[in-house]
């Protein structure tokens, strides 16, 4: 009802058809008109305010005229309040001017005074000449005004005003996910896809990954026909993990699951857990698995677990994330807690199933961990096939040549190809996306943006071809390097050339191989050396690379003869946050002799080969300056055929994974 006059108050009819603005009376305008009021009440109350003054006015002028009724000593604010006889007020113009008359209720003066003591010995002071029984009596009150109401109170509703904000703006703030406002921080944040949710993903859309697929089918069958296992004795697993590296189909899994499945699917991610309150995480667990036992049987998809599941009492922070902690032991109850049949099948994923506690992935937890690798030759070819289908292509598109480019390329990169070429294609006004518009994807994925407005001066550039060219040049005539694509000297993205290569994809990599590329890594520095006799920054890189791999050759894989068969690794990751090392410091000096003296061998070695092709190693370098980019045809026609490619093609056609990334030597620009 109150609504209704409120509008009514300021609904004015429109003026010439337009509707004029109205201040709405919202909850804030009544607060401020309250306050408004106040002040109002405050300052210009209804009766005329007392004059200020002074004791020694007071004295000459009304003390001393008789003029004066009483006084009042205010208490707790050390004034003294006059009050004139009433027929004396308009005696004065002052008071005239405030509106006073006579008769007038007072105070009609207050002054101040500095203690009451010395106030009153005045007044007796001033009034000795008369008798005791004629001297103006002085009452003593306490008067609280607004102003003291409000200088308490205002601090009050100023921190009860801030809260209030603060716990709506909250509010809003969670309000995404299952429950929203404050109370409703303790509620899992799942989202439910279920019949209706018509998730259009299948397992057609996954492509590859035959095993990781086939088990995870398995678990919808479970989940469709139980009977079919359980008759025979069978339990329907807990969980599946899902473990593999970033890109690599987990989540698109997980969607083709709950698209297949055709029971209610709950999704979310290891840190909708995480809150800033105490006891949120374990709560939202508590919470998500009493929704899902409702709608049993389902499946629980929690993306990248990692972010709750790290193995507990190992932590870096020293301890300062309880709240974690508590939130995994409440999953680890929560996943052995409920009847093995009553059909809650938890999925996750992650990148790092080695920092995952013990306890969440033994059995009766995450029964099966399974494995979603980087896609393998046969599997980027389907995958391509999969983001391809959308794009108009060429006809000289060749899948499986696509992928033999893509070496260690995930699933996601090979989406991210597709989709550049087709953006590449758009750029050059094509009608179909070719082979080139694949490469140069391709190339801009692995080695960034082609920058070929960087200013380089001349001798810069011949710097840069003839360290491109020792790369080159020496690769080519290792057996074990990777064979070479293509060199250049465009800059492209922080590198200011590089040679490219197709890394063969490999299971074990032995040591002769280790060397060969640690070779071809340092064939840049050896050429700088050898042909300039100079070293520049351009090969920070390369030395980083070699140092990185030989340290690993040493302390790692146990390939140098002095330290011996020992390995250093800790597969757990604990180690990354201790501050001691696991061996001695006399075997650490031994550790860094042996990388220096393989690296130095490497560099020697490389110097070698370079002086025992001197004449080819500036052709190519001459070539480079002149084309800015030459292909694996013209280090064919200057170095002659390398004999050891036609034994490694026949290999290839048993592949495997190697995750390297094609580019493989690059100059910083520094
Ligand atoms: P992260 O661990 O970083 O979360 P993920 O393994 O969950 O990565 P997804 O999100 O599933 O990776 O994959 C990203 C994208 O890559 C997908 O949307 C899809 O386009 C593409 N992709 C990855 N793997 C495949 C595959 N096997 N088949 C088809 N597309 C794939």
């Amino acid at each position: 009802m109150v609504e209704k006059k409120k509008n009514d108050n300021f609904n004015f009819p429109p003026v010439g058809g337009k509707s004029p603005k109205t201040p709405k009376m919202n909850g804030y305008w009544m607060y401020i008109l309250i306050f408004a009021i106040i002040i109002g009440f405050q300052f210009f109350g209804l009766s005329a305010s007392p004059e200020k003054t002074s004791w020694q006015k007071v004295k000459t002028s009304l003390l001393d005229k008789q003029e004066i009724q009483r006084l009042v000593a205010i208490s707790n604010s050390g004034e003294v309040e006059v009050y004139l006889k009433p027929d004396k007020i308009e005696n004065h113009a002052d008071l005239v001017a405030r509106g006073f008359k006579n008769n007038q209720k007072g105070p009609h003066y207050v002054f101040t005074v500095g203690s009451f003591e010395a106030f009153e010995q005045n007044m007796r002071e001033a009034q000795k000449e008369l008798p005791e029984d004629q001297w103006i009596e002085i009452v003593y009150e306490s008067e609280y005004k607004w102003t003291d109401f409000f200088s308490l109170i205002f601090p009050l509703l100023l921190i009860v005003g801030i809260w209030f904000i603060f716990f709506r703006r909250m509010n809003k703030s969670m309000g995404g996910g299952g429950g929203s406002g404050i109370f409703n921080v303790g509620k899992s944040k799942a989202k439910l896809f279920d019949r209706e949710s018509n998730i259009k993903i299948t397992f057609k859309d996954v492509a590859g990954l035959a095993e990781a697929k086939q088990e995870v089918e398995e678990i919808v069958s479970f989940l469709k026909n139980p009977d079919k296992y359980t008759k025979l004795g069978g339990k329907i697993p807990k969980g599946a993990l899902l473990v593999g590296p970033p890109g690599t189909g987990k989540t698109l899994m997980a969607k083709a699951m709950a698209g297949e499945a055709n029971v209610p699917f709950f999704s979310m991610s290891g840190s909708d857990f995480v809150e800033m309150f105490v006891g949120v995480g374990a709560s939202r667990v508590r919470d998500l698995f009493q929704q899902a036992k409702a709608k049993a049987p389902c499946i629980v998809f929690i993306d990248e677990i990692d972010a709750i599941g790290r193995a507990r009492g190992k932590n870096p922070n020293m301890g300062a994330n309880d709240e974690r902690e508590n939130t995994l032991n409440q999953l680890l109850t929560e996943m052995d807690g409920f009847e093995t049949n009553s059909g809650v099948i938890i999925i996750a994923a992650t990148n790092r199933a080695d920092i995952l506690d013990s306890a969440l992935l033994r059995a009766g937890r995450f029964d099966r961990q399974i494995n979603v690798d980087l896609p393998e030759l046969k599997d980027r070819e389907a995958i391509f096939k999969v983001h391809l289908k959308p794009l108009r292509l060429a006809q000289d598109i060749d899948i499986s040549f696509l992928a033999k480019q893509t070496p260690g390329f995930s699933g996601a990169d090979i989406a991210n190809v597709a989709n550049e070429a087709a953006l590449i294609a758009a750029r050059k006004d094509k009608s179909a996306v070719d082979k080139q518009d694949f490469l140069d994807a391709i190339d801009r994925i692995v080695g960034g943006l082609e920058n070929r407005s960087k200013m380089i001066k001349p001798s810069e550039k011949r710097n840069i071809a003839y360290h491109e060219a020792g790369h080159a040049t020496v690769s080519w005539l290792l057996q074990h390097a990777h064979p070479l694509l293509k060199v250049t000297i465009v800059p492209r993205g922080k590198a200011l050339g590089a040679a490219w290569y197709l890394p063969q994809e490999r299971q074990i990599t032995t040591k002769d191989q280790l060397l060969d590329q640690m070779c071809s890594l340092l064939g840049g520095r050896a050429a700088e050396e050898l042909v300039f006799n100079e070293i520049s920054t351009g090969a920070q890189n390369d030395l980083e690379r070699a140092t990185k791999q030989a340290y690993a050759m040493v302390s790692i894989f146990g390939m140098s003869e002095k330290v011996g068969m020992l390995s250093y690794y800790d597969s757990t990751g604990q180690s990354d946050f201790s501050f001691t090392k696991p061996y001695s410091e006399k075997t650490a000096e031994l550790i860094d002799s042996e990388v220096k003296e393989m690296i130095s061998t490497a560099y020697e070695r490389a110097k070698t080969i370079l002086r025992e092709h001197q004449e080819q190693h500036k052709q190519v370098a001459e070539l480079l300056i002149e084309k800015e980019v030459i292909f694996s045809d013209d280090l064919e026609r200057i170095l002659g055929k390398r004999p050891w490619d036609e034994d490694e093609d026949n290999q290839s056609k048993e592949e495997s994974t190697e995750t390297e990334s094609v580019i493989e030597n690059n100059r910083d620009g520094e």
